[in-house]
């Protein structure tokens, strides 16, 4: 049988710690699940870029790696407004999985309580490799660009990411 993992994060952008991870699933489970979570998020300072966007930069940021896309599966799913049916909105619209891996306790106390196995994956350098922390860098005009991988900083170029975000910090409330 096929073993799957699945992780689920908003990837406001995707960085080096989370290939990292994906990486690390991937020695653990035949294939991994990367759900984009609040998908109909974007635009805000928050959640900047669209679930396309998102998808098509952990897509080349796995090829980057030299991951077997074959293993993977990306998939974008909108945040329902009722957590007791989150986990089933997420079952009815991913392929199985048997392991959730989450760095974010309520993910994982949702998908426990119902009877997932659950793992806290490793964290790398997460005082770097932090959304929070990317998008406040490129607002303030900082250096962020060794925070995510080559490929991801393609696409971050491609939608004008940085001009994307000033302008959303001329209008949306401050980040810190
Ligand atoms: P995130 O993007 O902050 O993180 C995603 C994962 O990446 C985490 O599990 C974490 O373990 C890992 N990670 C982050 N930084 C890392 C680093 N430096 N090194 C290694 N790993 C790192 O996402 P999140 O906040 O956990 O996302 C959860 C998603 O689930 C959100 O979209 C949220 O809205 C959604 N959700 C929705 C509902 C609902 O709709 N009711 C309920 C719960 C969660």
């Amino acid at each position: 049988m096929v073993k799957r993992g699945i992780i689920i994060g908003r990837f406001q952008p995707p960085h080096r710690g989370h290939v990292e991870v994906f990486k690390q699933i991937l020695r653990e489970v035949d294939e991994l699940i990367v759900v984009v979570g609040s998908a109909q998020e974007s635009h805000t300072l928050e959640n900047p870029f669209t679930a396309g966007e998102r998808v098509l930069m952990i897509s080349k940021a796995l090829a980057e790696a030299r991951v077997d896309l074959s293993r993977v599966h990306i998939i974008p799913i909108p945040d329902v407004n009722n957590n007791a049916i989150w986990v089933s909105h997420v079952t009815s619209l991913s392929p199985p999985f048997e392991i959730v891996y989450s760095g974010n306790p309520l993910v994982r106390r949702l998908f426990k309580e119902a009877g997932f196995e659950t793992k806290t994956p490793p964290m790398f350098k997460r005082k770097e490799y932090w959304g929070t922390e990317i998008r406040d860098r490129m607002i303030r005009g900082k250096r962020w660009e060794e925070l995510v991988p080559e490929a991801v900083l393609e696409v971050m170029r491609e939608i004008k990411a940085v001009e994307r975000l000033k302008d959303l910090s001329k209008t949306d409330y401050l980040l810190r």
